[in-house]
């Protein structure tokens, strides 16, 4: 979501004449988008903007911090004298004109207004091309903001209600981006599966499959699925789309029905592994990556143990891991912490040992098969090879050249280095 804020934030500037500057030390503007999910990437941020700029200063340069945690404490951190200006996520797909109104009369510093009249258009024609040139992969967001109010996130408060935009709306705007040399599309959603239960308008699995039939898109990935609302219509339309990519992100978030009702997730672990054995049914190759927290506040030994079973039981192809962080403000926050640090940590570090044993065995599988891939990249190692995602979403790096970049081509999966299949080209 960061990342289609970002590119929106840099169309939005260009088309108001700011160019990209060589590094962020020659730039008199900074923009800092910024997360506010954990406590943790918060203080990196402030610590990193405030050497930043104390260089701007002199120079006259100004500090823009957008995103999660603008929307957060932005009146803070323009009192601290952090930012010189700040925007939220609502307004931050119209930055390149409030940047240039504050610039012309330096009077308004502060957008975080979360009224529906100030929220600024994401599926947004005028911002489609980019002066860099076009871009083969494009995110889309379906839906903004999100209500599910699970009880450790952040989310609810600082990118507000569900807001799902026009379906219409979304595949003309596809359509243009595969007009504009787009190959391969990623829907956004906190909880895409919830597409639509505010407008009325039609449920997910049409709308992927409407997207599925834009001519020209290869591939297309959605993000995020919550269990909750994973219904067997979404596999019915991967199935019978083969540009629909079979790397599904299903977060678990734990393995303990406790934690789980305490999170409000609304699912029990019995639940999530008869999703998972529907796909196992209707798909007959297909990755699952999850999210995961340790450390919820009351999390046992048991529950953390019951966390370990299951993903040794559903042996995810990658995970997401993350020790539980306190916010402000959401409902878990006022659960007393029974953990130090030191064992939330070490708890973290036992299942990121386990899920990459399981990471390994799951790329180790795809040895000898054939696989799609789209090329994203030079390798880092190498400038006669090249890097790209196999359609189950995993890293690969083969021989090729810069003339691959944005292409599809089938790979012959030879072996695994580290988290990274290595490949031979056959077409
Ligand atoms: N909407 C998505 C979903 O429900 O899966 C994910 C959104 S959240 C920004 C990404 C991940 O961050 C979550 O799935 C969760 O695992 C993690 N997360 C959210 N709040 C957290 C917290 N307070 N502490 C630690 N991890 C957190
Ligand atoms: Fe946060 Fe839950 Fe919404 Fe995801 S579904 S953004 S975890 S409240």
């Amino acid at each position: 979501m960061n990342k289609n804020d970002s590119e929106l934030m840099s169309l939005s500037l260009e088309k108001h004449g700011f160019r990209a500057s060589g590094s962020p030390l020659d730039a008199d503007i900074a923009v800092y988008n910024t997360c506010s999910v954990r406590e943790h990437a918060e203080n990196r941020v402030i610590s990193r903007i405030r050497s930043h700029r104390k260089r701007m200063r002199d120079r006259g340069g100004i500090i823009v911090i957008a995103g999660c945690m603008a929307q957060r404490i932005g009146e803070q951190l323009i009192a601290a004298g952090t930012a010189d200006m700040v925007i939220g996520p609502y307004q931050s797909p119209d930055i390149g004109s409030l940047v240039s109104r504050y610039l012309a009369g330096r009077e308004r510093h502060s957008f975080l207004s979360q009224e529906q009249g100030d929220f600024s258009d994401r599926i947004n024609p005028d911002l489609v091309r980019s002066v860099e040139g076009p871009e083969w992969h494009r995110w889309v967001t379906i839906t903004h903001g999100c209500e599910n109010y699970c009880s450790y996130c952040i989310v609810p408060f600082v990118r507000g209600k569900l807001i799902s935009f026009p379906s219409g709306r979304i595949l003309d705007y596809i359509r243009l981006l595969a007009a504009n040399g787009a190959r391969e599309i990623t829907l956004l959603g906190q909880n895409v599966n919830q597409y639509g239960t505010d407008t009325g308008d039609i449920p997910f699995y049409r709308l992927l499959e409407s997207s599925a039939r834009v001519p020209g898109i290869e591939r297309i990935n959605f993000i995020t699925s919550h269990p909750k609302d994973f219904i067997e219509e979404i596999l019915h339309v991967i199935r019978d789309h083969s540009n629909i990519s079979r790397s599904i992100h299903l977060p678990l978030q734990s393995g303990s029905d406790r934690i789980l009702g305490l999170m409000n997730r609304g699912y029990t672990v019995g639940d999530y592994l008869r999703i998972i054995e529907k796909i196992n049914a209707l798909l007959p190759d297909y990755a699952v990556s999850t999210d995961l927290i340790v450390g919820f506040p009351g999390e046992t030994e048991e529950d953390f143990s019951e966390t370990l079973r299951s993903v040794e039981r559903i042996r995810f192809d990658d995970a997401f891991t993350y020790a539980y962080s306190p916010r402000e403000g959401t409902p878990a926050f006022s659960l007393p912490e029974t953990l130090t640090r030191d064992e939330k940590i070490s708890r973290l570090e036992r299942l990121i040992a386990l899920q990459r044993e399981i990471s390994r065995g799951r790329l180790r599988e795809r040895i000898d098969r054939v696989e799609d891939t789209i090329i994203e990249g030079f390798s880092k190692k190498s400038d006669d090879r090249v890097r790209g995602r196999t359609y189950l979403n995993h890293n690969v790096v083969v021989r090729g050249s810069g003339d691959d970049i944005g292409k599809k081509i089938r790979i012959r999966i030879d072996g695994v280095i580290g988290a990274t299949l290595r490949g031979t080209r056959i077409a």
